[in-house]
């Protein structure tokens, strides 16, 4: 906690913090796979621009706050672990006034991760459409990974009750943004497909790292909005995040999608994936 190494008992913010009391802060997810932490750069960028994004001054520089993660993990020995990064605004009067705060709260909290069953992968989701939509980009940019997460919560709510680990997210034209915490493709003709920024998504540092992956491997890959009949119908479709990596979706609100099972674009790019975070 702000550079500073502390048992877990030890580690404790202000119940006046507006983290707590507003959910005022943003935060990352981040994998290390055998001593390496994975697109550390890319998530610290994230970081600090979702921090910009709600003037946040963030009271380490990026090389600190890389230097925090690396070594959290290490005072944890953890190689392959799960790092919760997060910045709070810190603490101030019970009153919104977020220039009433003092002293941002950085905290690296470093963890095993939990991991979605094996057959889940062999086997692919079945997820279902939330009604609760994306937030809005003129309510709250859902490119700003901020402390407040009831929007995606509600979801998966909405989501479990149906049986399902995940949700399938709309934005407010009706179009598919992403799911409570993973985005989403869907492959058409040989071709992937996902949602662009502007369809309202966090753009995932995995998703990233899967049109890469893609584009190395000549798989033509677009962001284009889409709406659920083009999931639908689709050949595959898949999710990307941190904790899932990448995982096939077989089923989207009772539809099967493609032939049922996990298909060949998707096994492919969860291979590549495998080989990156392995190198
Ligand atoms: N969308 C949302 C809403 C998320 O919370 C996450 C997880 N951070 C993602 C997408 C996937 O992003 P990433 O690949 O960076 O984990």
């Amino acid at each position: 906690m702000n550079d500073r190494l502390v048992p877990e008992h030890e580690a404790k913010v202000s119940v006046f913090d507006h983290g707590l009391l507003y959910g005022d802060g943003v935060f990352e997810g981040i994998r290390s796979y055998a001593g390496k932490v994975f697109r550390l750069e890319a998530h610290l960028d994230r970081l600090f621009a979702s921090a910009r994004a709600i003037c946040l001054e963030i009271p380490l520089s990026k090389a600190a706050v890389a230097q925090a993660v690396v070594e959290t993990l290490a005072a944890n020995q953890l190689a392959d672990g799960y790092v919760r990064l997060l910045v709070t605004r810190g603490a101030g009067g019970l009153g919104l006034d977020p220039t009433k705060t003092s002293h941002p709260q950085v905290i690296v909290i470093a963890d095993t991760i939990s991991l979605y069953p094996r057959e889940f992968y062999d086997q692919g989701l079945r997820i279902v459409t939330a009604a609760t939509q994306r937030t809005q980009s003129a309510a709250l940019s859902p490119r700003i990974k901020s402390l407040n997460y009831l929007n995606n919560i509600m979801a998966k709510l909405e989501g479990l009750q149906a049986g399902c680990v995940e949700a399938l997210m709309l934005n407010h034209k009706g179009e598919v943004a992403e799911c409570t915490g993973d985005n989403i493709f869907v492959v058409r003709s040989g071709r992937l497909l996902t949602p662009p920024s502007d369809a309202g998504i966090l753009e995932g540092i995995t998703r990233g790292a899967v049109m890469e992956l893609a584009a190395a491997a000549g798989i033509d890959c677009r962001e284009q909005a889409l709406v659920r009949h083009d999931l639908y119908t689709g050949d595959e479709c898949f999710l990307t995040g941190t904790a899932a990596e990448v995982i096939p979706v077989v089923e989207i609100d009772g539809r099967r999608i493609g032939a049922g099972v996990p298909g060949p674009v998707t096994k492919q790019l969860t291979e590549a994936f495998h080989g990156l975070v392995t190198r």
